[in-house]
């Protein structure tokens, strides 16, 4: 037992956001849930702020003057240990660029927003990495799934199939994972956004199709046939049940 008290320190949010009304009402709402804001008012600033320190979490404009947030997003997830990033789009073209683009974002959001709910998104990625870092080995253990040859540690993040070890994107894992956890269950692509991407984004389901895609060429021997995640034609995708006779 450790003999001296540690103060909890409040979470440290970087903001890069050029618009400074918005900068300031995200400021000014995160300090009055007790967060310690700082904030880099365009891109030069911000890299150079976001490669400063392990901040708890960065709230990142993706059109700004100098570096775009897109590279700044790129370079964090390069040169540091994973920092929580939530994304602020003005166009939802840009949307899709970052869903396409995998670029490791862990919530993204549209603007206009509500900074209600902006508040309640990032109290719900300090509780999804609270409950990460608190994680002992005997969660560990209980955290996995398996379905025929597929076994899945979901607080460590990995995946085997046939104790072969896989390399899947953040939305990769997560479909797997969702898929998984409901074999047999057909899903339209529509409900694989709302339930994989957490929230709406109709006219996205390219998106869907190529994650499946990218999936399958890593899961399946054969892609073109695929085994485990299979499309039901007019409706959507479904996870084989594994065949059970021995
Ligand atoms: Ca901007």
């Amino acid at each position: 037992m450790s003999s001296y008290i540690q103060k909890k320190k409040s979470p440290e949010i970087l903001i890069v956001e050029d618009e400074h009304d918005i900068a300031d009402l995200i400021s000014l709402h995160l300090n009055d849930q007790h967060y310690s804001t700082t904030v880099a008012r365009d891109g030069d600033k911000g890299i150079e702020l976001a490669l400063s320190k392990n901040w708890d979490l960065i709230i990142l404009d993706l059109r700004l003057p100098g570096v775009d947030g897109l590279e700044i997003c790129r370079q964090v997830r390069q040169n540091m240990q994973y920092i929580p990033i939530l994304i602020l789009t003005s166009k939802s073209s840009e949307l899709d660029r970052v869903l396409g683009l995998e670029l490791g974002a862990d919530d993204y959001m549209t603007k206009p927003f509500s900074i209600l709910e902006l508040v309640a998104r990032v109290k719900a990625i300090f509780r999804r990495v609270a409950s990460i870092s608190n994680s002992g080995s005997y969660a560990l253990v209980s955290k996995k799934l398996s379905l025929g040859k597929i076994e899945i540690n979901e607080e460590a993040r990995e995946v085997t199939i046939a104790n072969n070890s896989l390399d899947l994107t953040v939305k990769e894992f997560e479909l797997l994972v969702h898929f998984v956890k409901h074999p047999g269950k057909v899903f339209r692509r529509s409900e694989l956004l709302n339930k994989v991407w957490g929230y709406g984004h109709e006219g996205y389901e390219h998106t869907v199709n190529s994650h499946i895609n990218r999936l399958r060429a890593k899961i399946e021997s054969d892609p073109a046939k695929p085994e485990h995640i299979v499309t039901v034609w007019g409706v959507g995708y479904k996870m084989e049940m594994p065949n059970l006779s021995i």
